[in-house]
């Protein structure tokens, strides 16, 4: 007898961590008569032989009936039916199979729909690489044929491209990210979508847009997303980054891949030539940064500003530190095409070797100058411990509470 194998059954491959302690949970939803699948990121990450850092779960179960299965979870949106379950110490977000109906205004769906169908579920995924559900033996199910996607590095949307992205414009950034991230290509018809429905993007939530970029920016094969920006004119619909073209094309020649996200930033900023720190804040506002990375960023765009003029002094690197030293050096070695990690250690090494790393490990205190030269306290004070902080950093002065008093009370005699 012949048996019938349906098309999107596909090989069993041995499955590794995480997936391997997430399996109770999948048979715990079984045994209660559900289905439950690895689904997403995680499954096609484990193809691709990348490292996995959570696995999505998703079921035929609703949220309550998860809730009556599992002793221990956590509401984290339970209105789009994920929750979240801990065991032995590991939260699982476990969502149930949902289709979305009706979107409104090309972003997320007015409603979300819970359904027992894993075929309908994977259907409303964005891409087919993202649409392969594995089973707790690792048996793949793959309808869309996400498994020959990945194969030959491939991004094409499950149905029509224009229709997926009228539902939900942020899957077009979501696209050109993943060509960062996996070093894919977008397939001719996802591509000429991209770039008719580029507008759409401006519908979509900073926020969402902010989290798509820092990818793409971190990604591997960044400079070829930036390609595909600027192929299909996306960059247009990117906040701050309408007229900015000339800074993309840039881009393209520097060697960026060692910049962290935040050094890809400073870099963007660098390029487009804005030189207030105003410009910088307004322009990281409009992606809506936290304060305290657009703070970070200025600080890196402030230091490169020095190292452009000149080499590191004592007084750089002490007031640096050492993340900002990196940051800033890696950054000013992009630019200026000479990339050398030698010449890193050795700043760092120098920096290592001031005397002082910061202003608590002074050994003195604004109270000892007063004391010691018998003024009352005013601004002089913070002036002469910067006198002294740069005298102890240059090496002309010890940290020592006697040798300051000494050079102190031999210059106040002057
Ligand atoms: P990453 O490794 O960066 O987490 P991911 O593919 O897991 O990549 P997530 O944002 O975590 O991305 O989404 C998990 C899954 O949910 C995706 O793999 C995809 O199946 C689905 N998905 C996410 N966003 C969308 C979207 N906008 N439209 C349709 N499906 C989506
Ligand atoms: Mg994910």
């Amino acid at each position: 007898m012949k048996i019938f194998i349906p098309r999107f059954w596909i090989k069993v491959k041995p499955m590794l961590e995480p997936f391997v302690s997430a399996v109770p949970l999948l048979e715990k939803l079984e045994n209660a008569g559900f289905e439950a699948y690895f689904v997403g990121g995680s499954v096609r990450d484990f193809l691709l032989g990348k490292p996995i850092n959570d696995v999505d779960i998703a079921t035929s179960a609703t949220p309550l009936e998860m809730k009556r299965i599992f002793p221990k979870t956590v509401d984290v949106g339970i209105e789009h039916g994920t929750i979240l379950v801990l065991a032995n110490g590991i939260g699982y977000e476990i969502t149930t199979f949902r289709a979305e109906a009706e979107y409104v205004d090309y972003r997320k769906p007015k409603q979300v729909i819970f359904i027992r169908s894993l075929i309908k579920d994977l259907k409303r995924r964005d891409f087919t690489m993202n649409a392969i559900a594995m089973d707790r033996h690792g048996k793949l199910i793959d309808p869309f044929n996400g498994q020959i996607a990945i194969k030959q590095k491939r991004i094409e949307t499950v149905g029509k491209a224009k229709e997926r992205f009228q539902e939900d414009a942020l899957r077009m950034m979501r696209a050109v990210r993943f060509v960062s991230q996996l070093s894919f290509s977008v397939e001719a018809k996802t591509l000429q979508a991209v770039a008719e429905h580029g507008y759409l993007l401006e519908k979509i939530a900073v926020e969402r847009k902010q989290a798509e970029f820092a990818k793409l920016l971190t990604g591997s094969s960044r400079r070829e997303s930036v390609k595909v920006l600027l192929e299909t004119n996306l960059y247009r619909f990117l906040p701050g980054l309408q007229q900015q073209r000339a800074v993309f094309e840039k881009l393209l020649h520097f060697r960026c891949e060692t910049l962290n996200l935040n050094e890809m930033w400073a870099l963007l900023i660098h390029l487009a030539e804005y030189n207030t720190a105003k410009e910088t804040d307004d322009f990281l506002r409009k992606w809506k940064l936290p304060v305290k990375q657009i703070k970070e960023i200025n600080s890196i765009l402030a230091f490169l500003k020095i190292r452009l003029k000149h080499d590191w002094t004592s007084y750089d690197l002490y007031c640096a530190g050492r993340n900002k030293i990196e940051s800033t050096e890696k950054l000013f070695q992009v630019i200026s095409g000479v990339q050398d990690d030698a010449v890193l250690t050795q700043i760092l090494a120098r920096y290592l070797q001031l005397p002082i790393k910061e202003r608590s490990q002074l050994n003195v205190t604004g109270q000892n100058l007063i004391d010691w030269l018998k003024k009352p306290g005013g601004p002089w004070v913070r002036k002469l411990i910067e006198q002294i902080e740069l005298k102890i950093i240059e090496n002309e002065l010890k940290n020592e509470k006697q040798a300051i008093k000494e050079w102190l009370l031999k210059c106040n005699q002057n």
